[in-house]
């Protein structure tokens, strides 16, 4: 699986006639994938070939998703070592809403104040899923908003099927926070409109990729200000559908995020060079991120 990967980011790198034509010969880079949940058990038998394939493939910053204590605790582990390349962000998803008691809360105010992290969430709500009850998160919610705007850093947001109970609550809070991320945006045009008309930057994942669900997204894509517009894998989850060849193993991983570039980019009728420079000049403006030599 490694040596298909391998070969399938050099394709890509080097093959600029390749059925996404809009991958050039230098490809996008460098990149940042703001969403990775390299934490992951998924990611337990080959973290360190995974990072060096991402580097390989350009993508020369990552920031690692906490979405639970535990998580948030490795993230930040990985990010020390890993320093300037690796990032964490410090929250509970909306899943595990019933897991932030007030002694989660006080671990989790510990956590965020590290220097490793660089946003507090992933958090937000879900009614897609509703693994937590709704009330639960949206006590959560509005916790981590307040943490966020304590400790100064932006937030990593999550919201599906729960818009408007989504943005009553991000309005209640906005004065106080410093701004932040819709990750893994897949909305309509009116929740684009509203997460926008909020301060809020955009993640776009490689949901883009998705002939069957992806195409009001990509519609929706030219609509996005290149200076909110920022890049997600989602690994493990969200592999692009249409990766050519199709990889082995369906996990995602941050070596595709030159591919979501390209067909980002292609959508917005722009060349991938400038989509990468302006989507990773955004994560490092939102994110508060260092600069980094490239290779
Ligand atoms: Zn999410």
């Amino acid at each position: 699986m490694l040596a298909r990967a391998v070969e399938y980011v050099s394709r890509m790198v080097n093959d600029s006639t390749s059925s996404w034509g809009a991958a050039p010969a230098a490809p996008a880079g460098p990149l940042i994938d703001i969403g990775i949940n390299l934490a992951h058990d998924s990611f337990d038998s080959d973290r360190e070939a995974v990072l060096e394939r991402a580097r390989a493939s350009g993508v020369v910053q990552m920031i690692v998703t906490g979405s639970s204590l535990q998580s948030t605790r490795q993230a930040i582990e990985l990010a020390r070592e890993h320093p300037r390349r690796l990032f964490a962000t410090a929250g509970v998803h909306p899943h595990h809403a019933t897991q932030l008691t007030r002694e989660c809360l006080e671990e989790l105010h510990h956590l965020a104040a590290h220097a490793e992290v660089v946003a507090v969430g992933e958090c937000g709500l879900d009614y897609f899923r509703n693994y937590s009850p709704r009330a639960a998160q949206q006590e959560a919610f509005h916790r981590q908003l307040e943490l966020a705007a304590q400790t100064g850093k932006p937030v990593f947001l999550h919201q599906r099927d729960a818009h408007d109970d989504f943005i009553a609550i991000l309005r209640e809070h906005r004065p106080s926070f410093t701004g932040g991320v819709a990750h893994c945006f897949t909305g309509s045009a009116e929740q684009l409109a509203s997460y926008l008309e909020h301060g809020l930057a955009i993640g776009v994942t490689g949901w883009i990729c998705d002939e069957r669900r992806g195409r009001n997204l990509l519609a929706l894509l030219p609509q996005i200000p290149a200076d909110r517009l920022l890049l997600e894998t989602d690994g493990p989850y969200l592999l692009p559908r249409d990766l050519d060849p199709k990889p082995a193993s369906r996990r995602n991983e941050p070596a595709y995020l030159a591919h979501i570039a390209a067909v980002c980019a292609r959508a917005r009728a722009e060349p991938v060079s400038a989509l990468g420079a302006s989507s990773t000049a955004a994560a490092r403006q939102v994110f508060r991120l260092p600069g980094i030599d490239w290779k």
